[in-house]
């Protein structure tokens, strides 16, 4: 007799989809196998026509700022988390800095009282008074730091590489925001007075300040050694980079957010300030280029950028929009997006949906082999997803405290129905099950190879 039991499912294991179910015990999954092998079990879910895959890994988002929770907190981001199949969290601080042992332990202490999965989080930004904590932070079970080449947190070369030697050094990996601030600011410069058109935000960002940054960031970690992950690519010229250092050995990841694989730059007009994030909204050929790379490995993991706002930050860039506030909901919407725009629409398969959300970010986050998995012994993190599902996405049905969404009205087909986190069913059909306090901090320990 064990504590739950999913049967009559289709499995997303390694080699692929598989019928059958699996069984959970003390939070963990302790039998996966066909319908007539399972045993007994005080709860037994029927998942007929469902998908049972690991629950999300979500690299980067920004739920609980100290001195921004008007924005999201780990409570209402956790639950959005919840209901997007996200079943650990890393956060990554937007202004308040994780750099000493208090502030990790303060941000280990509010997860732990308000989060409903679980989570881990990123130390940062770096900068040339910080980098030293690399070591003690490692030792503490934080391994990701985060760092910016451009403004808000600049940071010079000399520190990336420091950073990037000490990573080396203690294990961990440096995730850089990468666009070239000497072309932001002259592209900014050009723009003088026609700020009213949203899409102003994007042309005055262009490609090549992220194509310049992530050229000199890679080649930095060819020349240091260390584990570069560059956040949020957006360019078929970034890609470009990361693949040529790829190809040489080095050692560099990447990552790519929902809103820049459903969205171009020409919707900015239409859309409005909401549409306003860095780096920001590309072009057509840039959105067809992050779904190949995606398919074909050059991009290792979805993640959120989740970093929502209250409306009227967003509002106030009605008439100019460098008024308005940069960021996006969106942890609620990468399985989502994979489901409908990837699989149903043909671009990605079920293993590609498989490593990018669950099974690379739990093994660039040391979560691995405990999470981004199904399999014996691993935390029971799952999620159940009716591949059929038609929804009208509203900002009703968000859990985000910011009350909008960008994908207003869109139709999705695809959508996680269950979530379950080590064993407890934390979300179903619309409701949240369980009170603030479920989640559980999560130690980062060693990185594990990737699959393309
Ligand atoms: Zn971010």
């Amino acid at each position: 007799m064990v504590d739950l039991v999913v049967k009559n499912a289709k499995l997303l294991l390694q080699s692929g989809l598989t019928r059958g179910g699996l069984g959970v015990d003390a939070g963990q999954i302790c039998i996966i196998a066909t319908d007539e092998h399972l045993p007994d079990a005080s709860t037994v879910i029927d998942a007929a026509g469902k998908i049972v895959m690991p629950g999300l890994i979500d690299g980067h988002a920004h739920l609980h700022d100290p001195t921004m929770l008007s924005h999201e907190d780990f409570t209402t981001g956790s639950r959005a988390a919840a209901a997007g199949g996200v079943t650990t969290v890393v956060d990554m601080p937007l202004t308040n800095q994780i750099d000493s042992p208090q502030a990790v332990e303060e941000k280990m202490a509010q997860g732990e009282s308000m989060s409903i999965v679980d989570f881990t989080f990123y130390a940062g930004m770096l900068n040339s008074d910080n980098y030293t904590m690399i070591p003690a932070m490692v030792e503490k079970g934080i391994a990701a730091f985060k760092a910016f080449t451009c403004e808000p947190y600049p940071t010079s070369d000399g520190v990336l590489i420091q950073a990037l030697s000490a990573a080396s050094e203690s294990g961990g990996h440096v995730t850089l925001h990468a666009e070239n601030q000497g072309v932001l600011d002259e592209f900014a410069r050009e723009m003088d007075g026609e700020w009213d058109a949203p899409i102003s935000h994007s042309l005055a960002r262009p490609n090549i300040a992220e194509q310049l940054a992530v050229k000199q960031a890679v080649t930095i970690a060819e020349q240091v050694g260390g584990h570069l992950h560059i956040a949020h690519i957006t360019t078929r010229e970034g890609l470009a980079e990361v693949e040529r250092g790829k190809l040489k050995g080095t050692m560099v990841t990447t990552e790519v957010c929902p809103h820049h694989l459903v969205f171009h730059r020409d919707e900015m007009n239409r859309l409005g300030p909401k549409s306003k994030m860095n780096p920001p909204l590309r072009s057509r050929t840039d959105r067809s280029a992050l779904w190949s790379a995606l398919l074909r490995g050059t991009i290792d993991m979805t993640v959120s950028d989740h970093a929502p706002c209250p409306i009227d930050m967003k509002e106030a860039g009605n008439d100019d929009i460098r008024k308005a506030w940069s960021g996006v909901d969106g942890i609620q919407m990468i399985l989502r997006v994979l489901l409908s725009e990837g699989i149903n629409k043909g671009r990605i398969s079920f293993t590609r949906l498989l490593n990018v959300a669950s099974l690379n970010p739990a093994k660039l986050f040391g979560l691995y082999p405990r999470k981004g998995v199904l399999a014996v012994g691993a935390d029971a993190d799952f999620v159940i997803i009716d591949p059929t599902r038609e929804e009208k996405l509203t900002s009703e049905m968000m859990f985000s405290k910011c009350g909008w969404t960008l994908y207003e009205n869109m139709m999705m087909k695809g959508a996680p129905i269950m979530t379950i986190v080590r064993g407890t069913p934390v979300y179903e059909e619309d409701r949240i099950l369980v009170e603030s306090g479920h989640g559980r901090f999560q130690a980062m320990k060693g990185i594990a190879p990737f699959e393309d």
